[in-house]
């Protein structure tokens, strides 16, 4: 995309408006494909929103030997799961990039060095939820990966700088899951309405609390949490996106959860919107 487009993008933007941002739990990628609830919430979602000029996202899937956002014209559509039926595989989300709004993202990023990727594309952490707020795939989307190096404060801080962004129309969306331990799954009970482990119920509880009441630092303190949340997050990367959602809130946004469902008894698919209030 060409810098006249892009600000022609951001002028359709009405400016006294501030983006949300957004949490979303992705859980399994046939989310992508399945008609089901949570897909449901996220259609719901961006028909409440209004249209961004662009999305960043910030995916579970893209970790990285430092931070890197995408500036490919056209991110291909990557496949990075394997065992799931071809349909799945054929899915392609034709988004553009947007190279500009890469490039503004790393001159305006300044307590860390953030390098342009012409490599990566679209991973099921982005494509497999954002297909459903614009299934005409008609935005550009920017990834932006997790520098897996850092601490859960240095995600904190980094969110913060890309504040600005709210304000230009660019809708920041986290995808991961707050609730997310493959290995004890009951395979068998995946289709079992809000079914959670007690430990998986008690660390999204409080997840919740924390979030809705503003208390980031315990969150980001995550790992001084107790068993449930050792058990809860066995690895960071499905839950610092969470971190990038709550960093973005300021003092005139609320905060909404939607999608607050457990699934397969250790996997949770809580999702949370924060947005400004109007007056
Ligand atoms: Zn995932």
């Amino acid at each position: 995309m060409k810098l006249n487009e892009l600000n022609n993008l951001t002028e359709k933007f009405d400016k006294t408006d501030k983006m949300p941002a957004l949490f979303l739990g992705h859980g399994s990628p046939m989310n992508a494909i399945e008609e089901n609830v949570f897909v449901q919430g996220f259609r719901q979602i961006g028909k409440e929103i209004p249209m961004p000029a662009a999305i960043l996202c910030i995916s579970a899937h893209w970790e990285a030997n430092g931070t890197f956002v995408t500036a490919m014209e056209k991110p291909r559509t990557i496949h990075d799961f394997s065992g799931f039926p071809k349909e799945l595989y054929e899915v392609q989300y034709p988004a553009p990039g947007n190279p500009e709004l890469a490039k503004e993202i790393k001159d305006e990023v300044k307590n860390t060095e953030v390098g342009l990727d012409v490599n990566w594309g679209l991973d099921h952490g982005a494509w497999s939820v954002i297909k459903h707020l614009y299934p005409d795939a008609e935005v550009p989307v920017v990834q932006m990966s997790l520098d897996y190096r850092q601490s859960p404060q240095y995600h904190f801080e980094l969110a913060k700088e890309l504040s600005f962004l709210r304000n230009k129309g660019v809708l920041i969306i986290g995808s991961g899951n707050m609730v997310h331990n493959l290995r004890m799954v009951d395979w068998r009970r995946l289709d079992e309405v809000d079914y959670g482990y007690d430990w998986a119920k008690e660390a999204s509880e409080k997840m919740k609390r924390f979030i809705l009441s503003g208390d980031y630092k315990q969150l980001i303190n995550y790992q001084s949490q107790g068993r449930e949340f050792e058990l809860a997050v066995p690895t960071p990367e499905h839950y610092l996106p969470l971190l990038y959602a709550v960093a973005l809130k300021d003092e005139k946004d609320v905060v909404s959860l939607f999608n607050d469902m457990a699934v397969g008894g250790s996997l949770s698919m809580t999702s949370v919107k924060i947005e400004a209030v109007h007056s």
